[in-house]
């Protein structure tokens, strides 16, 4: 395993060409703009090297029996499942933003469980050089950046209708030592400080797709990868000082790009699915499955932050007692615990597939997720109406330092004269950079929109089961 420092130092060897504001990044780990993503993905690394975290943080390797990182892991039970989840709350409260690596990791689990049911279906051997790929990512710890989302162009249509055909990552070229894909997938979560990159598809596929359906594993500077990094809400205070970032050592949200891959070429060994168009859907679901699991793990690990600013700001403004700021607080944590019992639920209802790995209970994972568009927002409002207004008028850090208005600033954004004016305005930055812009579309969109999550419930739900229970109640005779 590494640990953060050995990470940053794994990072700097690599060399991936990366746009951000006009210009180059020549190092991920120095840059200030990328940075605090790099910190907050570390702490999955330096986190497993302690003993207080060790049961969350690592796991046994199914493969070799040795001790990986929980990160590279294929879940061997619904325990695994629940610690998966509790892993992640843990790390959002220490981040308060997204750390990243769990993309990898559903793409990971995800490819494990549909390799082993395309080689069922077709006799290929995805899944052996996906075991096989594994081992290499558990013995060398890598971060693997999860690669789904295409840009999708026209969502009406699908790829192979596509006015451009180059919308949808696909095969453009068969060799015998591999193949050559190109496309792009956009708002890539922490692809600029992970080693590699696991691309899959992003929608069902039918038999004019089949070039569409593809799934590699790609270094991150592999000739022909490009990344353009995305701005965020406040991005640029990083340059500025550390208060008006409120969350400068970890930012906000993943840090995330659009990769283009210009004919990247992909030796055989790391490709686990090409044309089996028909497995694709069944990819989607199961990777997205698992990722939404995750929701009641990560963002409850920064609804605690949130709700943790609030009372401080609350304490700060002088008004913790009051009745209505501690039914809203209340409010909160019952929000953010029932997204939390909603992972907890899928992780141990969860189930062993045919590949022999855990996986989770789709029905509840996908509620989980659905929940999560609604209470992050619910949350951040709760928190804004007991922060105040200030959250949004407040000075610069440069005026707040500068000798001229620094006295007039700590004078009159006081509140409670026991705590320094200096901790109501952190308070305030962390607050409005965890609650606002970037952070909260994650909370939408991260995943998949609410839609997706919603066709999934559907599909999922026993409606005749439903029905008949009504129908027995109401003695009406019932099809079963
Ligand atoms: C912060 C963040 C991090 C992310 N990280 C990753 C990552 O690491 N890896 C990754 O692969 N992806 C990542 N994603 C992508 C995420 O999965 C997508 O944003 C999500 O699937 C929605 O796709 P979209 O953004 O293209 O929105 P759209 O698909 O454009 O959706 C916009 C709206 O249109 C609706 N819509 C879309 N298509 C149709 C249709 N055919 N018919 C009717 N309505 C439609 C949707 O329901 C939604 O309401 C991330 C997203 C965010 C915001």
């Amino acid at each position: 395993m590494m640990n953060g420092q050995q990470y940053k130092d794994s990072l700097r060897k690599l060399h991936p060409i990366v746009y951000c504001n006009g210009r180059k990044i020549e190092s991920v780990v120095d840059d200030p703009m990328t940075a605090p993503h790099v910190n907050s993905a570390a702490l999955t690394y330096e986190l497993a090297f302690d003993p207080e975290y060790e049961d969350l943080m690592t796991a046994t390797s199914h493969f070799t029996g040795k001790k990986i990182n929980r990160f590279t892991h294929v879940h061997q039970s619904t325990e695994d499942l629940v610690k998966k989840v509790k892993m992640m709350r843990m790390i959002g409260q220490k981040t308060g933003t997204c750390f990243q690596r769990c993309v990898g990791f559903d793409a990971l689990n995800a490819s494990y469980i549909t390799t082993y049911k395309i080689d069922k279906k077709y006799g290929t051997d995805y899944h052996e050089r996906l075991k096989k790929y594994m081992q290499y990512v558990q013995e060398t710890d890598i971060m693997v950046a999860g690669s789904m989302t295409d840009p999708k162009g026209d969502r009406s249509k699908k790829p192979s209708q596509q006015a451009d055909p180059d919308l949808f990552v696909h095969v453009v070229e068969r060799r015998e030592d591999g193949i050559v894909v190109r496309g792009a997938k956009a708002h890539q979560t922490g692809m600029v400080n992970s080693h590699e990159m696991l691309i899959l598809p992003t929608t069902n596929l039918g038999p004019e797709d089949k070039d569409y359906a593809v799934a590699a594993a790609i270094p991150v500077d592999a000739p022909g990868v490009i990344h353009i990094f995305g701005r965020q809400t406040n991005e640029n205070r990083r340059l500025e000082g550390d208060i008006d970032c409120g969350n400068a050592e970890y930012a906000i949200v993943g840090g995330e790009t659009l990769t283009v891959l210009n004919d990247v070429f992909v030796p055989w060994d790391r490709v686990f699915m090409c044309g089996e168009y028909d497995l694709a859907q069944e990819f989607v679901e199961t990777f997205a499955s698992y990722h939404r699991q995750n929701y009641g793990g990560c963002k409850v690990g920064v609804a605690d932050v949130i709700i943790g600013a609030a009372a401080s700001m609350a304490e700060y403004n002088g008004c913790p007692k009051a009745s209505h700021i501690k039914d809203k607080l209340v409010e909160m944590v019952h929000l953010a615990e029932s997204m939390h019992c909603c992972s907890i639920a899928c992780s141990a209802m969860g189930h062993k597939t045919e590949a022999g790995s855990y996986y989770v209970d789709t029905l509840l994972a996908n509620t989980v997720k659905l929940n999560c568009t609604k209470t992050m927002y619910e949350i951040s409002r709760l928190a804004h109406d007991i922060a105040g207004g200030f959250i949004a008028t407040l000075p610069y850090e440069a005026d707040y330092r500068s000798e001229v208005c620094h006295g007039y600033i700590d004078k009159y954004f006081a509140g409670d004269a026991r705590f320094p004016t200096e901790d109501r305005i952190r308070m305030a930055r962390l607050l409005e950079n965890m609650t606002g812009g970037t952070a909260l579309a994650e909370s939408m969109h991260g995943a998949g929109s609410p839609q997706a999550m919603r066709v999934m419930i559907q599909r999922e739900t026993n409606w005749e089961q439903k029905k008949n229970f009504a129908k027995r109640l109401a003695k009406i005779k019932t099809g079963d």
